[in-house]
């Protein structure tokens, strides 16, 4: 059975904006995509801004084959390792999955810190306002995060109905 699954990318190294738009290109089951947002770095040293956005999935992968779908962009754009949070090509992380709760040594669905994160919560919000709303505080997160998490644009050239 096939459900809806969010994941949340970011780079901030390189060509930020080609390798998100690697990773959607890559990734199996995209049904839609968030516009792009440049986001100020929370937590770990001090490192350029960001470029975030979420995808929606519509997909019969579990949630490990979907980490792996994760790890593997992360490969793919030569990700490089050194400190927590330190500056990244890519990071792909599993934000939710529809129905689902993991609590594994190296997977926890949903995502432990999407919920207190600007830069995840406004673009899931532009694909699902009700899901984003059903968080308690999101909305206090999302006011506080105004002046770090601002619009950049869209990944394909063509604007979605309504923008
Ligand atoms: P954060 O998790 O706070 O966003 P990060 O993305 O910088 O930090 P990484 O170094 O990319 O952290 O990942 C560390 C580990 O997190 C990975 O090796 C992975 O096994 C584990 N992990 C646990 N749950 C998830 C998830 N839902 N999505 C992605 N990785 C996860
Ligand atoms: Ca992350
Ligand atoms: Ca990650």
């Amino acid at each position: 059975m096939k459900r809806t699954a969010y994941l949340g990318l970011g780079s901030n190294l390189g060509n930020r904006l080609e390798y998100l738009k690697l990773a959607v290109s890559n990734l199996p089951d995209v049904s839609k995509v968030s516009p792009v947002y440049e986001t100020a770095p929370v937590g770990g040293p001090e490192q350029g801004s960001y470029l975030n956005c979420v995808v929606q999935l519509k997909t019969e992968l579990t949630g490990r084959d979907l980490l792996t779908e994760c790890q593997k962009q992360e490969k793919l754009a030569d990700r490089i390792r050194t400190e927590r949070w330190g500056p990244r090509t890519l990071d792909v992380d599993l934000l939710w999955i529809d129905g689902e709760v993991i609590e594994e040594e190296d997977l926890t669905v949903p995502h432990p810190r999407m919920k207190e994160r600007g830069f995840v919560l406004i673009p899931l919000r532009d694909l699902d306002p009700t899901l984003v709303d059903s968080f308690s505080d999101s909305e206090e997160v999302i006011s506080g995060a105004f002046d770090s998490v601002i619009k950049f644009g869209f990944l394909s050239d063509e604007t979605p109905d309504g923008e």
